[in-house]
Parts: structure tokens; sequence; C-alpha cells
């Protein structure tokens, strides 16, 4: 299978992946972070490959995967294909954003004053918020997807975002992981949660299809899919197990929280995704029944 892949170069994710399979496109890099500005995906991709592109097919609906939809003038009215509800967040951008916002600003009272992140994250401001995309198909689990001429399951892949999917191409053994799958290992809570066992699940899934190679949404090709998929899920595992011991006595805080878990010191973007990280661990405590989580003052946990 012939493929492309572009890094579109972000100041707050490093880089996310652009891979473009015949006419087709796999996401569209991430927003811009100032109005006006060039979209990161016309800044760094060959203009003949924007004009040429037919269609978009989105892994899920975050602004660092699909920001040059929203900006990109060549982009714009590409018909898109998404999974099955990532269509509403996609036709109100901004009714999403504001959602995410108010919930990233509870989260954001774990952090210290001067870490925040959440205007240059989620940039209200930027007029993309009121754009409509063309959404052409929604797809489900198990839906076949045309990336050129190749043909692509759709596999339902919740835990960073409930509408996440991955891309099977049988013929090589290549599937499109977006975020499911990172270098890292560390489960990344996307904002309005679909939970930590449900990426678990989805890893699983993955690693039953025993793919010969990974293209995920951020970092290079993984050509090593089962080791990077236990390597997920061991360090789930001990995160659990570490998120659980933190929680010694309530009520404490998420912010007291990731202070036990942290031995060392760690940059302010560092310390904020771990933040949203232990939070997902808290949060399937609480769906267990075993805390409260109180969320009307920063992030609370309290015992049932
Ligand atoms: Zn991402």
């Amino acid at each position: 299978m012939e493929y492309e892949r572009f890094e579109v170069r972000d100041p707050m994710f490093g880089a996310s992946n652009v891979y473009v399979i015949g006419e087709t496109l796999v996401d569209t890099g991430s927003i811009p972070k100032s109005a006006g500005s060039v979209a990161p995906i016309e800044r760094d991709l060959d203009e003949t490959v924007l004009t040429n592109v037919d269609r978009i097919v989105v892994t899920h609906p975050h602004v660092d995967h699909i920001g040059g939809s929203e900006t990109a003038q060549t982009l714009r009215t590409v018909p898109h294909v998404v999974y099955e509800g990532a269509e509403t967040v996609l036709t109100d951008f901004g009714g999403y954003l504001d959602q995410v916002i108010t919930e990233w600003r509870s989260i954001q009272r774990a952090l210290p004053p001067e870490n925040d992140l959440v205007d240059f994250e989620w940039p209200r401001g930027l007029s993309f918020a009121d754009h409509t995309l063309d959404i052409e198909q929604t797809v489900s689990d198990g839906d076949t997807v045309q990336l050129g001429d190749e043909p692509f399951e759709v596999m339902h892949t919740p835990g960073h975002d409930r509408h996440h999917l991955a891309l099977v191409h049988k013929q090589s053994g290549t599937v499109i992981t977006g975020d499911l799958v990172l270098e890292h290992g560390y489960f990344i809570r996307g904002p309005l949660r679909a939970g930590v066992a449900a990426y678990e699940t989805s890893l699983q899934r993955l690693k039953e299809v025993d793919p010969m190679q990974l293209f995920p949404g951020h970092g290079d090709v993984i050509e090593d899919p089962i080791q990077a998929i236990d390597h997920c899920l061991e360090i789930s595992k001990e995160l659990r197990r570490g998120v659980r011991t933190a929680v010694t006595n309530t009520p404490t805080t998420l912010g007291a929280v990731v202070d036990r878990l942290l031995d060392e010191a760690v940059d302010d973007y560092t310390r904020w995704l771990f933040t949203t990280t232990a939070l997902a661990y808290l949060e399937e405590m609480a769906d267990d029944g075993a805390l409260v989580l109180d969320w009307e003052d920063g992030v609370t946990v309290r015992s049932t």
C-alpha cells in the first residue's frame, strides 16, 4: 500500500501526523494558535497535495487532528468521513469547545495558577469554531471505508475520545490508530471523557487484529505493534495501581493525588497531561463506587 506521512508541526503537541493515501487524507493536523495565521497543514504540506484531496477521514475530532479542516481554505469544503456521533462535534465546534473549556477550567484548578494552558490549548476565540464542515458519511464499527483505492475496515476504539476510530487495512496488516497507541505508552484523557476501561478494551481489540504496523496520530510508524500495545496496557495497569495507592485518605484533591504520584520535577505541559491522566483513573474508581468526584470547586475526591 502506498502512502505518505506528513508531520504537521504544532507548538503544543510537537507534531501531528497527516497520512495521504491516494487522494484521501487521514486527519488534518492542528489548529493555528492565533486568529488569522496560516493553518499548520498549509505550512507543512505541499499545495499540490492539498488541492488534489477529494475526501478526508477523521480519526477523532480533537483540535490537533481536525485543525486543517477548520482553517485551511483548500480543505474546508472537502467531504469528511467521521465516526458516528463525531458529526455533532464538528458541525457545532463552538458549542463543543464551550463544554470542553468548562470541564478543563475545573481540572486547571488542580494545577499551579501560572500553569494555565486552557486558553492556549482550546482557543475559543478562533473563528473556526463557527465553521461547519461538510460531513459526507458517518461510519460505525465494521464498516468499510475507501482511502484512495484501498479498502479499510473501521474499528471503533473509544477511550481517548468516545468517537475515536482506527482503520484496518487487512491486506498489509496496517492499522491507522490515531491516538490509541502513543509511543510513551500513557493514556491521554481527551476532553469530555470516554474512559480508561474503554481504552484498554480498544487496545485488546487492536491486539487481536495482530497488526504488522501501526500508523499513529503522533510519532513514527510503529513497527512492533504487539510490543507497543502491551507497553500501553502495562503502563495503564501500573497507573491504576499507583492512583489507588495515592488516594490514601479523603477528602483530597486531584492536585494532591498528582503530587503523590510524581516523584520528580516535570515541566508544565507534562504535569498538565499527567493530571488529566490521573483524573481518568479517579473517574474509573468513581464509576466503581470507590469514591466520589466533586467538580464544583476544582476536582475534589471524597469517600462514598
Ligand atoms: Zn492527538
